[in-house]
C-alpha cells in the first residue's frame, strides 16, 4: 500500500509538549435530538423523566468533581461547580418546564432548544469568561440528554491504547472524564486560549491545540500524528525524517522543562543585576497556590470579577473580604494587586437576564459600571481595604480607565470607605496603594495627567492592543491583525512608562504579552519593571529574564521603536531571544 502523504495543519497551541501517536477522531456530538409532538397527558411523564435525568446528572457531576479534585486538585475540579450551577439554575429549569407545557414537544427537544437559547445569548457576550459559559451549558445539556436515554455514550474507556484525541469541541467535563494515561494529546476545531478546556489541558499537562479548523475531516481515524503543543502544529502521516526531527525536539523540550522547574526559588534578576518584579495573574483565590508553586513573587492581577461569576450571584462584602484576605495572607509579605470588578454589569442584575449592547467592548463595563453604582463599588472597596489589614502590600487597581476624572472619582469613593471603616474601628492599611490599568489608548496618551493620582500603572496589553488597532481580541478572523508588537502599541507603552517615571511611579504589564518570552526583553527594555503572567508562564519568563542584560534590552527597545512594522519588530525580538536564550524558543513556539 502506498504511504499516505504527509499533511501539516496548524491551530492555536495552548499547552506545550510534543507527542506521537494514533489519532482518535470523535464525531461531532452536538446535533439536535429528534423533535416530535406529545399529547397534553404525556407532560407529567416527560417531567418525571426530566427530573430523573437531572438527578442522575447532578450525581455524575458530583462524582466527577470528587474524582478530578483528588487527581488534579480543587482548582481543576472547579469546572464542575459551574456545571452544577447550570443544573441548579431555577430559571433554566423553569423555562424548560414552561416550554414543555406551552409547546407540547418531547422533553429532549425542549431541553436542547432552551439550552441553545441560553448558550447563544452567552456567546454574544464581550467577556471571554461569559462566552465560555456557553460551552458549560452545552456540555451539561449533552449529559442531561444522555441521561434521558437519547444518543451519545460516555467516552471514557472507549479505547485501550493511548491516543491523540481529535474532536470538533471537547467540553471540560468530557476531557476530565478521560483516563489521562490513555490520552497523549488533544486537538479541537473550536476553542481559544482562555477556554476552560484549554485551562484544564494545561492543568493536566496535556499537550493541546485548539482552533484547528477542519481537523476532524482532515485527520483520518487511526492515522499516525505528531502534535506539537507549543507551536500549535499537527503533522498527519509524518515521514520518517519528520518523526526523527520531532523526537529530537521532544527530548530537548523535556530537558528544558526539567531545568525550568529548578528555578522556582531563584530571583527574576537580569545578568547585569536588575531585579524584575515577576508576579502572577490569578482568577480565584485557589490559583494563588499554583502561582507560588511556580515561583511567582506576588500577585500582579487578581481578576476579582471571577468571584462574581464563579459563585451564586453577587458575593457579600464578607465573602469578598474572605477571598481577598485568603490571598493576602498566602502571598504576604509580597504584593497582591486586586483589580476591581471588570465586567459588563448586567450579569449582576437580580433577574440575571443578559442584556445586549450594540458595542459591548465599548459599553458599560468595569469602572464605568462601578462609578454608576457607588454603593455596589464601595462594598468591594471596603472588602479590599479590610483585607489590607492582613498584608500591607495589598493594592487596588481600577480597570478600563479612560480619564483622570474617573480615577479621582474612584479615589473619592475609596476615601469615603476608609472613613467609614475608621469610624467603625475596623483595621485596614490607610496608606493602601492604588493604581490603574492602562488598557485604553486615551489612558496611555494622558498617563501624565493620571499619574499624580496613583502609585502605579499596569498595562493591559490584551485590551490595549484591541483598542489601539481596532481589532476584536476574541475574533479569529482578524487574529492576524492583533499585534502586540505594532509600533503604535510600543509607542503607547513607552509614553506610559515615561509619564510614570516623571512622577516617580512604576509601570508593569499584566496583559498576555508579558507571558510571551519573545516580548519580555522588549518590555523590560521599554522601562517596564514588573511583569505579571499566567502562573504556568512564570518559570519560562523568569528564565528569559535571567539570561538577558537590561542594557542590551534597552538597546533592543530603541531599535524596535525605530522599526516601521510589527513583523520587523517581532523578528528582531526573536533574534534577540535566540542570541541570549536560544532554548526558550523551543518552548515559546
Ligand atoms: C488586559 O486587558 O490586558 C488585561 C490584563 O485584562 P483582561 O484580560 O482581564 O481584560
Ligand atoms: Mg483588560
Amino acid at each position: 500500500m502506498a504511504a499516505q502523504p504527509e499533511l501539516e495543519l496548524s491551530g492555536i497551541g495552548v499547552a506545550p509538549g510534543i507527542v506521537f501517536g494514533p489519532a482518535l477522531v470523535l464525531p461531532a456530538d452536538d446535533v439536535a435530538p429528534p423533535d416530535f409532538a406529545i399529547p397534553p397527558e404525556a407532560v407529567e411523564h416527560e417531567t418525571l423523566r426530566f427530573e430523573r435525568a437531572l438527578l442522575a446528572t447532578r450525581r455524575q457531576l458530583n462524582d466527577l468533581q470528587t474524582r478530578v479534585s483528588l487527581a488534579m486538585g480543587t482548582e481543576s475540579a472547579r469546572i464542575f461547580e459551574a456545571h452544577l450551577h447550570v443544573v441548579d439554575d431555577p430559571s433554566f429549569v423553569d423555562e424548560i418546564y414552561h416550554d414543555l407545557r406551552a409547546e407540547l414537544r418531547n422533553i429532549e427537544s425542549i431541553t436542547y432548544r432552551v439550552a441553545e437559547r441560553y448558550a447563544q445569548a452567552l456567546q454574544q457576550m464581550e467577556d471571554d469568561y461569559l462566552r465560555e459559559r456557553a460551552t458549560d451549558i452545552r456540555d451539561v445539556t449533552r449529559r442531561i440528554l444522555r441521561n434521558l436515554g437519547g444518543g451519545g455514550s460516555e467516552l471514557v474507556g472507549s479505547f485501550d491504547a493511548p491516543r491523540v484525541l481529535i474532536a470538533r469541541d471537547i467540553s471540560p467535563s468530557e476531557l476530565a472524564a478521560y483516563d489521562r494515561s490513555k490520552l497523549l494529546g488533544m486537538v479541537t476545531e473550536l476553542g481559544s486560549l482562555t477556554a476552560h478546556t484549554a485551562i484544564l489541558a494545561r492543568a493536566m499537562d496535556l499537550p493541546a491545540i485548539v482552533g484547528l479548523r477542519g481537523a476532524t475531516a482532515r485527520v483520518p481515524e487511526g492515522s499516525a500524528v505528531i502534535l506539537d503543543g507549543a507551536r500549535g502544529v499537527l503533522v498527519v502521516n509524518p515521514t520518517a525524517e519528520r518523526t526523527a526531527e520531532y523526537q529530537r525536539l521532544a527530548r530537548g523540550q523535556q530537558a528544558i522543562q526539567q531545568r525550568l522547574a529548578t528555578l522556582k526559588d531563584e530571583l527574576a534578576v537580569t545578568r547585569d543585576g536588575h531585579l524584575v518584579e515577576l508576579s502572577a495573574n490569578i482568577e480565584l483565590p485557589a490559583d494563588a497556590d499554583m502561582a507560588l508553586a511556580r515561583g511567582a513573587r506576588g500577585i500582579g492581577l487578581f481578576r476579582s470579577e471571577y468571584l462574581f461569576l464563579a459563585g451564586n450571584g453577587e458575593p457579600t462584602e464578607d465573602a469578598q473580604y474572605q477571598a481577598y484576605a485568603d490571598v493576602a495572607r498566602k502571598i504576604h509579605p509580597e504584593p497582591v494587586i486586586i483589580r476591581t470588578l471588570d465586567l459588563g454589569g448586567d450579569k449582576l442584575l437580580a433577574d440575571g437576564r443578559a442584556h445586549t449592547e450594540a458595542n459591548p467592548f465599548l459599553g458599560w463595563r468595569a469602572i464605568r459600571l462601578c462609578l454608576d453604582r457607588p454603593d455596589f463599588f464601595k462594598t468591594q472597596l471596603r472588602a479590599i481595604l479590610r483585607a489590607s489589614a492582613h498584608n500591607p502590600r495589598v493594592r487596588i487597581m481600577y480597570p478600563m480607565i479612560s480619564s483622570a476624572a474617573e480615577v479621582t472619582q474612584a479615589n473619592a469613593l475609596l476615601a469615603e470607605c476608609k472613613q467609614d471603616l475608621a469610624a467603625a474601628g475596623v483595621p485596614f492599611n490607610a496608606a493602601i496603594e492604588t493604581g490603574v490599568m492602562i488598557e485604553i489608548p486615551a489612558a496611555a496618551l494622558t498617563a501624565e495627567l493620571i499619574a499624580p493620582h496613583v502609585q502605579f500603572f499596569s498595562i493591559g496589553t490584551n485590551d490595549l492592543v484591541q483598542y489601539t488597532l481596532a481589532v476584536d481580541r476574541g475574533n479569529e478572523r482578524v487574529a492576524s491583525l492583533y499585534d502586540p508588537a505594532h509600533p503604535a502599541v510600543l509607542q503607547l507603552i513607552q509614553r506610559t512608562v515615561a509619564a510614570g517615571q516623571r512622577h516617580g511611579i512604576w509601570t508593569g504589564v499584566c496583559g498576555e504579552a508579558a507571558s510571551n518570552p519573545l516580548f519580555v526583553p522588549l518590555l523590560l527594555g521599554l522601562g517596564v519593571t514588573e511583569l505579571s503572567v499566567g502562573p504556568g508562564a512564570v518559570p519560562l519568563v523568569k528564565d528569559v529574564i535571567r539570561h538577558i542584560h537590561l542594557a542590551a534590552a534597552q538597546d533592543l527597545a530603541r531599535e524596535a521603536l525605530a522599526l516601521a512594522d510589527g513583523a520587523a519588530i517581532r523578528s528582531r525580538c526573536r533574534d534577540f531571544v535566540r542570541e541570549c536564550a536560544p532554548e526558550i524558543l523551543e518552548l515559546a513556539g
